[in-house]
């Protein structure tokens, strides 16, 4: 039985997280629970699995949930309360599965006290992979991935020592224009750059699918998870996402792990860690199927793996640098005030802007990411 405390529970990795808990009753007990705003989903998760600690960042929204809160429950509000209630609560895991920066605090905190790391928030090891994972290596404590890409990688690197890997090959979906011409991408609007074809999933990552950043960021999240240079990382663009991700072994043999689209496949195998246990998640029908197809993704229509490459490269604050400037792009293109291709073509100036600071601490590190992210917003 694992302790699970599920930071982002009202999203969609954490509405996926309580169908495990809720299929796995023996195998997956919530008992803390945040969310940023959205109260309502809150409180109806409080109730359904029996959660006392519950915490909400914005502070206007916790004071809404204290008026309603259970008698025998306890509020921790704001950043700080993420923290708090990641210390206090007696836990074995904590799956955090929040968009942004906001989940990097709560993750050093989980492993400092003691508990297993489940990391869906791509920004934990994009910004900070170097401290997070010798955090984990200091207290002797698990870092399991819960992207599905990375997952997959997890699930075909089982067994395997790191000199019998040659490369691992992350799958993209190519998004939603992975076919349209590139003079075309300059007017794309935001909704069709919201239309995903495989993958139902929060504005902020369906973008990043459309750019292919989200692939660029998890790059990056591989380089530290499996401790690999960005040079052995490689991406292969599959538009029917049923291959998750492959790992290349050094007799050129490869694994690859596949299942239906779901992402309580990987919270599922994350939390039950090192066992396989039956779901209802269904077969894939192979014959139903058909194919399966690969192509390689165009440098020139998405830049946004060059300077992920980059920035993997680099290492340092780089990497905040990439993450935090394409946020800023992102918002800016969702409120229709930048085109599509200005997502990119500011995280490239930002980049070329920044100095970077080598073996970074926390501190280094969120100074570039507030650096990059003024910097990203004075370009309007
Ligand atoms: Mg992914």
């Amino acid at each position: 039985m694992k302790r699970v405390i599920l930071l982002g529970s009202s999203g969609s990795i954490g509405q996926s997280a309580c169908k495990v808990a809720r299929e796995l009753p023996e195998r997956m007990k919530i008992v803390g629970l945040a969310v940023n705003g959205s109260v309502s989903v809150l409180l109806e998760q409080a109730r359904e699995f029996g959660v006392k600690a519950l915490a909400v960042f914005d502070e206007q929204a916790a004071a809404d949930a204290e008026r309603e809160l259970p008698a025998d429950g306890h509020l921790y509000k704001g950043a700080a309360g993420l923290v708090e209630l990641v210390r206090e609560t007696e836990a074995d895991m904590v799956l955090v599965a929040i968009v942004g920066t906001a989940g990097l605090a709560p993750a050093l905190a989980a492993l400092e006290s003691g508990k297993d790391l489940a990391v869906a928030s791509k920004e934990i090891l994009v910004m900070a992979g170097e401290s997070v994972m010798k955090t984990a290596a200091d207290r002797g404590r698990a870092i399991l991935p819960v992207d599905s890409e990375h997952n997959a990688i997890f699930q075909c690197l089982r067994g395997a020592a790191d000199r019998e890997v040659r490369r691992l090959i992350l799958t993209a979906s190519g998004g939603p224009f992975r076919r349209t011409p590139r003079e075309q991408l300059a007017t794309v609007s935001v909704e069709q750059a919201l239309q995903h074809p495989t993958w139902n999933m929060g504005k902020k990552i369906t973008i990043d699918s459309a750019t292919l950043f989200n692939k660029g960021l998890e790059m990056i999240e591989a380089r530290w998870l499996f401790n690999i240079e960005m040079a052995r990382i490689d991406v292969i663009v599959h538009p029917q996402s049923i291959v998750h991700s492959m790992v290349e072994f050094v007799d050129h043999s490869v694994l690859a792990q596949l299942s239906h689209s779901d992402m309580c496949f990987p919270i599922q195998y994350a939390v039950t860690y090192p066992d396989r246990l039956p779901n209802q998640l269904g077969s894939l029908d192979f014959a139903r199927l058909g194919q399966l197809t690969f192509e390689a993704p165009d440098p020139a229509r998405f830049p946004a793996l060059t300077l992920a490459r980059h920035a993997g490269t680099v290492g340092g604050t780089m990497p905040a640098v990439f993450n935090a400037a394409n946020e800023v792009a992102v918002a800016r293109f969702l409120a229709r005030r930048g085109t599509f291709p200005q997502i990119w073509e500011s995280v490239e100036k930002v980049m070329a802007r920044h100095q970077s600071v080598a073996s970074a601490g926390l501190d280094a590190i969120l100074a570039a990411d507030a650096w990059a992210r003024a910097a990203c917003a004075r370009l309007d």
